[in-house]
């Protein structure tokens, strides 16, 4: 295991260097060397060092940029300053750019011993967590096309069957209580659908995507395409949508398309937990500083007590009035990790009997921009959005 770590040590004194590379080389490592930081950094891109010593003070590239591009070459890579008794303080400073640790000068042989072999430790763990990220990332792949393909497909399946077995005009007349029961069938595949389409969601949106996307838009024809969308449902369910919105609204800054799916999963619950002849209407407007989209429904309301509870994974409102109503109790859950991706907040306000309101919080583009800036430079650096779709779990955010 030793003989696979490569050591890299970059000090302009020839005795630190030559003593050091020996000290190493007895103990099995292999390591090379640099007289500067400008032929260190050379070959710490051609060799991929596991461990990278590095004087603070040489000539030219002085230490610190040098542990700033090491970063860039390998952001796992383990580097360890070299520094006189008098640059503690510079050496705090390397620590707080990523450098894992310091050694003072002079330093004996079994010093140097024991602060490479716990940074090449901590080398080994680095290397072992970002293996096993790659390792659940392909894992989610795998399962999220296994679920499409071996559990989507049949279901769909499955439900066109009902369809047609229930069609009485295709496939003959059917007993009440047969057409009772594959019609409660075909509601529960309906429900299974919803939860497969809800996990499929909330797998499918990955941070990476999402700050790829981000960009300034126009909030006004996202909420309009919505609506639209929800049109057939609202219909049906005999609820009325209405949008509202003053005409000089600044620009939104985000990803349309998990936008999307927010306000179309608070739209068509407002739509779902409503009355008979009830009314949803969406809001655009400003607030300090902020846009705000209010979606407001003249339905059942929320019980005060599950406020703090709905954004939960899988929580659902128990009652006569939810019982019938087909859910998974995820789209809260993702909507709010999508809009707090965003930088953004979701609220809510309700009145049992009366109806509620979820206010979606979101930036503006041109306050954001330095933001973006900012999150963009995180993004290259892998970490992009504060999104994962693995972590979400229940908390309050209710007002
Ligand atoms: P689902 O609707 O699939 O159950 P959600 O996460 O979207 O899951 O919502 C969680 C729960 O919050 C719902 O089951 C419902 O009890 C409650 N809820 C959400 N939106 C509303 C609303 N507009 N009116 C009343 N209750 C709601």
């Amino acid at each position: 295991m030793k003989k696979e770590f490569k050591i890299l040590i970059i000090d302009d004194e020839a005795a630190i260097r030559d003593s050091c590379s020996q000290v190493l080389s007895k103990e099995g490592y292999f390591t090379e060397t640099a007289e500067d930081g400008s032929v260190g950094l050379e070959k710490a891109k051609e060799t991929k060092p596991d461990l990278v010593l590095v004087d603070l003070k040489m000539p030219g590239i002085s230490g610190m940029e040098v542990l700033e591009s090491l970063k860039d070459i390998d952001p796992d890579i383990v580097s360890i300053v070299i520094t006189g008794y008098a640059t503690i303080e510079s050496a705090v400073e390397a620590m707080k750019l990523g450098a894992y640790d310091y050694i003072p000068k002079p330093f004996t042989p079994d010093e140097l011993r024991l602060i490479t072999r716990r940074g090449l430790e901590k080398r080994r763990l680095l290397l072992e967590t970002s293996a096993l990220r790659q390792e659940k990332k392909q894992m989610e792949e795998n399962f999220i096309s296994l679920v499409t393909h071996e559990l989507r497909s049949p279901l769909i399946a499955v439900k066109q069957y009902f369809d047609v077995i229930l069609d009485e005009e295709i496939s003959g007349k059917l007993k009440e209580k047969q057409k009772e029961m594959l019609s409660r069938a075909s509601e529960r595949i309906d429900g299974l659908m919803k939860l497969v389409n809800d996990w499929l969601q909330m797998m499918g949106i990955r941070e990476d995507e999402v700050a790829k996307r981000t960009q300034a838009f126009d909030l006004k024809p996202l909420l309009k395409e919505a609506i639209e969308l929800l049109k057939p449902l609202a219909d049906k369910s005999d609820v009325a949508l209405q949008l509202k919105s003053l005409d000089d609204i600044p620009r939104a800054y985000g990803d349309k398309i998990t936008l999307k799916h927010v306000f179309m999963n608070i739209i068509s619950n407002g739509i779902k937990y409503n009355r008979k002849e009830g009314k949803v209407t969406v809001s655009l407007r400003e607030e300090g500083g902020l846009l705000a989209v209010d979606i407001a429904d003249t339905g059942m309301g929320i019980p005060e007590e599950s406020l703090p509870l709905i954004f939960d994974q899988f929580y659902r409102v128990r009652g006569k009035g939810t019982r019938k109503l087909i859910g998974t109790g995820l789209g809260l859950s993702i909507a709010r990790k999508i809009v707090e991706a965003h930088k953004g907040q979701i609220k809510v306000h309700s009145t049992l009997g009366k109806g509620s309101t979820f206010t979606v919080l979101l930036p503006k583009a041109q306050q954001s921009r330095k933001q973006n800036k900012s999150a963009k430079k995180v993004h290259k650096k892998g970490a992009g959005l504060n999104f994962n779709p693995t972590s979400i779990k229940g908390g309050q955010r209710n007002e």
